[in-house]
């Protein structure tokens, strides 16, 4: 049983009643949205997560943080800091996106130490495993992909990117279309590789069915990957990517008649003007399923500061409708992110997501605002730098340079607007 299985009869369960307490509003409420399709729990039914949480229409925004190894850089230690700084930060949930030969080691490390749910793209795995007994991922055979699922369903992960919108059809639009670059999707370009040496059709969209059991069996939602995302502003909202989205629709229904809990996953690289628009396609397309875009990325030019570009992108994207925000952090495109990447890129990421919360008028998202304009005012520093996103910045920042007067910062010192005008006023 899954929780749509339990909402369509109308039963709250613990999980229901945890997340509605979370976003302020009835058991009742959430329960009706899981059952229809927009909301879904991030909870695998093997119960290892603590902190799980909701994501989908009228929610808070949730953001995501992608850790793991990679080929060229695998410490274990340093991805364990990396999910602790996340989790100390408030992420509301974390991938390990590991490829290479430390992957499960990765997975298990992260899975004991995540309080918060654990996504995972379970083709890496099974392309590590094949390059090791076969010497290329190429090689890789079905058996090895759903092996790899199910192993980590048992480990408890609670969602499963999969690319299954990638089929033969698709590429062939793909190939017809004319992007600045085809392909930026990781597990995409493995599946799309896969299918063009072995001359079959995508497995994760050939065996569909295969998977809504397995997600049903263990409540793994299924996040629909999107292998066509555009990776470059000129190549956004195209045919391949709205082929993609199309067939991730159908996908949708089919999950929703087997009672397995999914969400889909949108852009990439889009202009500020074609946000609303790809916000809309993906409802209309895929019947208000939630939507986790990966940025969406505003321009292309931005190397060094994509946080920043992603956070523009996310914060619109959420306002129009986007449910869930991937973050991106200052080394994207550029290299493995260091911790203080990850850090950055976090914050950058809750920065727009409680933007749009604020903005589309989720229940209270603006209390925390007020409280903290309240002890601005004051001038109240401690208060300031516990309420503030990053404490351990702004007090880093406060604490650099010591004001001559303490009731005012070092910005404008004797000048101070607030304390100038608390005297006229009183
Ligand atoms: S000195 Fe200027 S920047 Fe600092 S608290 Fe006062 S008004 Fe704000």
């Amino acid at each position: 049983m899954t929780q749509v299985t339990f909402a369509k009869l109308k039963k709250i369960t613990p999980q229901v009643r945890y997340c509605a307490k979370q976003e302020n509003i009835s058991a009742l409420q959430l329960s009706k949205k899981i059952a229809n399709g927009q909301a879904v729990i991030f909870s695998s039914s093997l119960g290892r997560t603590k902190h799980i949480c909701a994501v989908g229409s009228g929610l808070k925004t949730k953001v995501n943080v992608n850790i793991g190894a990679s080929t060229d850089k695998s410490d274990v230690g340093l991805e364990l800091k990396k999910l602790r700084e996340s989790i100390n930060l408030k992420a509301d949930t974390v991938m390990d996106l590991s490829v290479g030969e430390s992957i499960d080691k990765m997975l298990q490390l992260i899975l004991r130490n995540s309080s918060i749910p654990v996504g995972t793209v379970p083709i890496y795995q099974a392309a590590s495993i094949a390059e090791k007994k076969k010497g290329s991922f190429l090689k890789m055979d079905v058996d090895t992909i759903f092996k790899s699922l199910e192993t980590q369903a048992k480990q408890g992960v609670d969602f499963f990117t999969i690319h299954c919108g990638i089929t033969k059809e698709s590429l062939s639009v793909l190939k017809k279309s004319r992007r600045l670059i085809p392909m930026v999707s990781r597990g995409g370009a493995i599946i799309s590789a896969w299918m063009k040496a072995q001359n079959k059709e995508n497995p994760f969209f050939e065996y569909f069915d295969d998977i809504l059991d397995l997600a049903f069996k263990y409540d793994i939602v299924l996040s629909l990957g999107d292998g066509l995302r555009p990776g470059a502003i000129a190549d956004a909202t195209d045919a391949a990517q709205i082929k993609e989205l199309k067939v991730l629709g159908q996908l949708v229904t089919r999950a929703r008649a087997k009672d397995v809990q999914v969400i889909v996953e949108g852009p990439g690289h889009v202009p500020l003007n074609q946000i609303e628009k790809n916000i809309l396609l993906e409802k209309k397309f895929c019947k208000n399923a939630p939507f986790y875009v990966l940025g969406p990325l505003v321009c292309d030019v931005a190397s060094g500061y994509d946080h920043i570009t992603a956070a523009i992108g996310g914060a619109l994207a959420a306002f129009y409708g986007a449910d869930f925000l991937c973050y991106v952090t200052p080394a994207e495109h550029l290299r493995h992110p260091t911790l203080e990447d990850v850090r950055d890129g976090l914050i950058a990421s809750r920065i727009a997501a409680h933007s749009a919360d604020i903005a589309k008028g989720i229940k209270d998202a603006n209390l925390w605002d007020n409280q903290m304009s309240y002890a601005r005012n004051k001038r109240n520093w401690k208060k300031l730098i516990s309420l503030s996103i990053d404490p351990e910045k702004s007090s880093k920042l406060r604490h650099s340079i010591r004001p001559k007067d303490l009731k005012t910062c070092t910005m404008c010192g004797k000048y101070c607007s607030m304390k100038l005008i608390e005297r006229c006023l009183n």
